[in-house]
């Protein structure tokens, strides 16, 4: 059984049943203990779902455009990462492609495997390993970093080349906040409950 404590006036208490969209209350001394997200479930999947769309949207569009001299070039993510290691900076191309790649992938993705079955009444196999990767890639999912690197290079870049931004760069944009706001919406313990993880 597991314990909950009062913030306000130190109370325990085994933890309380208590329905989605509800609160636990501190009998002592009328505190909250905790909230219950009302349809942390369908929010949670509906902001993934948006995520997912602006991350392929984010990956398979030209970031920003360049013209110096008449010539365009067109910048990926991908394209962006891969130049950065082959002028040798390893360090900041790895960490390009962990935070703005391969975490965000991630955690949508399992995200989606594991809060879209419960919304179907179902539970995908392997879930509880899942949703331990989900809450593990989430600090390394730091998108706005790299876009304020990106604004950065961009003012330096400003005199040299004209620069267009392109339908990836606005795609980002949507998604830091859609995918903070999964984050926000998601209740893990409603999740657990759900999966069925008793440890
Ligand atoms: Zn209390």
């Amino acid at each position: 059984m597991a314990f909950v404590g009062c913030q306000d006036c130190d109370a325990v208490v085994e933890e309380p049943d208590v329905p989605d969209g509800g609160s636990a209350i501190c009998l002592r001394c009328g505190g909250t203990f905790f909230r219950r997200q009302r349809r942390t479930v369908e929010f949670t999947l509906a902001l993934t779902m948006s995520a997912a769309i602006l991350f392929v949207v984010a990956n398979a569009y030209p970031f920003l455009s360049f013209e110096m001299q008449g010539q365009v070039t067109h910048t990926t993510l991908a394209s962006g990462t891969a130049a950065l290691w082959e002028q040798g900076r390893y360090a900041v191309a790895a960490l390009v492609f962990l935070t703005t790649i391969l975490a965000p992938a991630l955690q949508i993705g399992l995200l989606l495997y594991v809060v879209g079955p419960i919304h179907l009444a179902g539970r995908a196999p392997g879930a509880v390993v899942a949703f331990r990767w989900v809450e593990r890639c989430r600090p390394w999912s730091m998108m706005e970093v790299f876009l304020i690197g990106i604004l950065v290079a961009l003012v330096k870049l400003a005199d040299m080349a004209e620069i267009v931004p392109g339908l990836a760069l606005w795609a980002f944009v949507l998604l830091i906040p859609t995918l903070a706001g999964t984050s926000a919406f998601l209740d893990p313990e409603i999740v657990w409950r759900e999966i069925g993880d008793l440890e």
